[in-house]
């Protein structure tokens, strides 16, 4: 019994520890959001397959925080999704990103079309496209120079009013990408119904080409759909010459992965990529 206890106390010491760091994680991250202090975008370049020419942009939120250190996507968004912290989080992503594309308007650089990432919680705001036309104005934004990417899971949840966010959405020039294809439990019929202009296959399905029969019927599937329904097809997470050989089989317009470009920051991202305007 003594020892059941004990056992018993550690687990619950144990379980505390784990409280502790997610309250920890959550009040740094509640702090950042409302200062802003140590957020920071990288860009990561997506690539037209035959023309090697950049064609837009990926924006990825980057956290640095002074105790903890850089702190992965990976464990903060979906902290900050829960905790409704991707709101004030995001929005400070739109303005980094609409700041950083007027700086290089301005140096008269020609800067590619740059993705954001929404989540549920983002795209199902009521203003968010006023925000988004707010965001254009201040920064005095070419059309469609800023667009989204969002996953299936939230187009299907509510399709007609998803439908009238995407047409609003549309309607300012934003290309919209639906993220992490083939992830999701959706029928395809949807897809015909929804004003996107892009679908990007899932990183999972591109790494295991030629190894899987499943992924390389998946990958198939899909751009052979898309090329019916004219939409763009991406390739994330591009690693390898050989994946990117095994793609050339398929209707892929774009490529992204850490073989063509990792995310880097933008005085990074600039020096590689951008040209002149007119250059
Ligand atoms: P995602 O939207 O699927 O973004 C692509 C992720 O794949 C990025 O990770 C990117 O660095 C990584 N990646 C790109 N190429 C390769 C590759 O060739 N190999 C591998 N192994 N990985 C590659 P990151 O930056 O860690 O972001 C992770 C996730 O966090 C994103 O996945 C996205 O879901 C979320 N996220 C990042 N920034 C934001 C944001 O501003 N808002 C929201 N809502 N979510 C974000
Ligand atoms: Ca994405
Ligand atoms: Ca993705
Ligand atoms: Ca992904």
């Amino acid at each position: 019994k003594q020892e059941g206890r004990n056992t018993y106390r550690l687990f619950r010491a144990d379980m505390h520890r784990q409280d502790r760091g997610r309250l920890e994680l959550e009040t740094a991250l509640r702090n950042t959001a409302e200062t802003g202090e140590g957020l920071g975008v990288h860009y990561q370049p997506l690539f037209d397959r035959d023309s090697g020419e950049v064609h837009g942009a990926e924006a990825l939120l980057r956290w640095h925080h002074p105790t903890l250190g850089h702190v992965s996507p990976g464990d903060f968004i979906p902290l900050a999704e829960r905790s409704g912290l991707i709101l004030p989080l995001g929005e400070r992503l739109m303005h980094l990103v609409a700041a950083q594309q007027r700086d290089w308007l301005d140096a008269g650089l020609a800067p590619p079309r740059v993705a954001v990432n929404l989540s549920a919680r983002q795209f199902w705001q009521s203003d968010l496209v006023a925000q988004v036309r707010e965001l254009y104005a201040a920064y005095d934004l070419p059309a469609g120079q800023i667009g989204f990417e969002l996953t299936e899971s939230i187009l299907l949840d509510k399709q007609q009013e998803a439908i009238h966010t995407l047409q609003a959405l549309r309607d300012l020039g934003c290309r919209i990408a639906i993220d992490d294809f083939g992830t999701g439990y959706s029928s395809l019929s949807y897809l015909q119904d929804l004003p996107v202009t892009t679908l990007k296959i899932d990183r999972s399905f591109i790494q295991k080409l030629g190894e899987s029969r499943g992924s390389s019927a998946i990958v198939a599937a899909v751009t052979g759909l898309a090329k019916e329904l004219g939409l763009r097809v991406v390739a994330e997470g591009v690693e390898t010459d050989e994946q990117l050989q095994a793609l050339s089989r398929y209707h892929v317009n774009l490529i992204q992965g850490f073989l063509t470009g990792r995310p880097a920051d933008a005085a990074t991202f600039a020096e590689r990529y951008l040209v002149r305007d007119g250059a």
